[in-house]
């Protein structure tokens, strides 16, 4: 090991590099780490950080309408982007620092450049031209949205990269996909005071998770204005002499709009990193094939995160480093753990979700309880805004265990942090009801729904 610069190597400065490179440095390990762009990764620079920030900036609207039942008068409120995107961009780069800071204070090596593998043990960092040797190499270099090239006009179109930055608000937005980023996108646009539409091939918006939530989001987003057109692709995208973009759906309709963002999956960042050359195993679509240690087939090279297209959520890539670490360099072979991932979409009502889905459920057991409230918040008692809570059980009628939960409404991520402990734990229907209510809250509803609605037995709806 003594003939190598360094103990660790991590290409890729984002969620679950810095964090392996971090705790294998504070374990006395010689670290290197490499970022081409700017330390924090996606989820820092331009994912959950930013996104979240955009997400309650847009909802000041509704909070300044709400208020009026509530007694309050509000002058007319109005919007300046680019204050919004100054303001984000001040917190990331404080981020940015802590991440950096947080790995040199750790006694690791920080390197500003891209990094590429020359062999098993040797890496090229092609912004300072210099090659480093390490004994164990960890490829932690994450995904980038997916291209659309078939699409005419591709190029006229943005992705969640570039939609943080615009120069300025668009007037109308087009927005391309069905996933947790398209469906955040478009309630961060409208709430914003953008007109937005939103486009996909699917039919309905948000596969995977329960079709209840999906349904209702999909009603109440439309009831706000948000225009959704399942089962619809673009064709087309031309800028036309008044410099906007008509879209040709494939329903025959044209959309006018100042921006096109495609939101349509993400590729893992594989490329033009010499993978090939050293005989890493890639994936079908380009991602990095790992054993259930997160190791590749070459055995001192390692892959986790976004790149390794498993679960792609920062704490995913963070738990996997952490495994990582336990396995190299702690002697103690810990395997990430992907079952019953608490996650939320920060839509417009917010998901919250740990667990089965009731179509999953129904998939892979004989007989379910489904306990759902569907009910008006409390806060929306004297707003009088029309919007309703969802929140929804999946029971294993047999073993009691509760497989699923499903919350739509005001804080659900928040719910659905705390609800991953009980179902981790594998804790039952009663354990739920032997709880004692937070009153009055909108989280009650999870221990004071007492009668399953109904019931799947075989498939069947009893
Ligand atoms: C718009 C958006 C919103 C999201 N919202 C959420 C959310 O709310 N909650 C959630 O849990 N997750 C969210 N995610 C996903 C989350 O950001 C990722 O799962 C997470 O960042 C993955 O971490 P990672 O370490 O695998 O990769 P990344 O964070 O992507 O880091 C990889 C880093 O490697 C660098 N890199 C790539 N190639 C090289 C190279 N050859 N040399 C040097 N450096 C290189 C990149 O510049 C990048 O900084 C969101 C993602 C997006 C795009």
């Amino acid at each position: 090991m003594a003939g190598y610069d360094y103990d660790l190597f991590v290409i890729g400065g984002g969620s679950g590099g810095v964090r392996a490179a971090r705790v294998a440095a504070t374990l006395g390990k010689r670290v290197g780490i490499a970022e081409e762009y700017r330390f924090g990764g996606t989820c820092v620079i331009r994912g959950c950080v930013p996104k979240k920030l955009y997400v309650y900036a847009s909802q000041f609207p509704e909070h300044f309408a709400d208020a009026a039942g509530y007694g309050w008068r509000v002058p007319e409120a109005s919007f300046d982007w680019p204050t919004l995107v100054a303001n984000k961009d001040k917190e990331i780069a404080r981020l940015e620092a802590i991440y950096k800071s947080n790995v040199d204070g750790a006694g690791g090596e920080t390197f500003h450049s891209r990094a590429m593998l020359i062999d098993r043990h040797t890496i090229h960092l092609l912004g300072e031209d210099r090659t480093v040797t390490a004994d164990q190499i960890l490829i932690a270099t994450g995904g980038r949205p997916a291209p659309h090239p078939a699409l005419a006009g591709h190029e006229h179109c943005i992705f969640s990269n570039e939609a943080f930055d615009l120069k300025q608000l668009p007037k109308a937005i087009m927005i391309e996909g069905g996933g947790y980023i398209a469906v955040e996108f478009a309630n961060i646009f409208h709430g914003l005071g953008v007109e937005t539409t939103l486009v996909y091939r699917g039919k309905e918006i948000l596969s995977r998770f329960d079709m209840d939530l999906r349904r209702t989001l999909h009603e109440t987003m439309e009831k706000k204005g948000i225009r959704i057109l399942c089962h619809s692709i673009s064709e087309w995208v031309r800028r036309n002499p008044a410099g906007r973009l008509d879209v040709l759906l494939s329903s025959g309709k044209t959309l006018t709009v100042d921006q096109v963002m495609l939101a349509i999956g993400r590729l893992p960042n594989t490329e033009n990193m010499g993978l090939e050359g050293v005989g890493v195993e890639l994936g079908k679509t380009g991602a990095i094939v790992v054993d259930e240690y997160s190791r590749t087939n070459i055995d001192n090279i390692w892959a986790i995160g976004d790149v390794t297209h498993r679960v792609q959520l920062t704490p995913v890539a963070i738990h996997e480093a952490m495994c990582f670490i336990e396995t190299a360099f702690k002697n103690n072979p810990t395997s990430p753990d992907h079952d019953t991932i608490a996650t939320a979409v920060f839509s417009q009502p917010e998901i919250g979700i740990v667990g089965l889905s009731e179509d999953e459920a129904v998939k892979r057991f004989a007989d379910i309880e489904v306990y759902r409230a569907s009910f008006r918040p409390m806060r929306h008692t004297l707003s009088g805004r029309d919007e309703k809570m969802l929140m929804k059980l999946v029971v294993d009628a047999g073993t009691r265990k509760v497989l699923g939960a499903h919350i739509l409404g005001p804080d659900a991520g928040e719910m659905a942090q705390l609800l991953g402990i009980p179902l981790k734990a594998g804790l039952t229907k009663e354990d739920f009801d032997r709880t004692m209510a937070v009153h009055p809250t909108a989280a009650e509803e999870l221990v004071t729904m007492y009668k399953p609605n109904y019931r799947v037995k075989n498939g069947e709806r009893a």
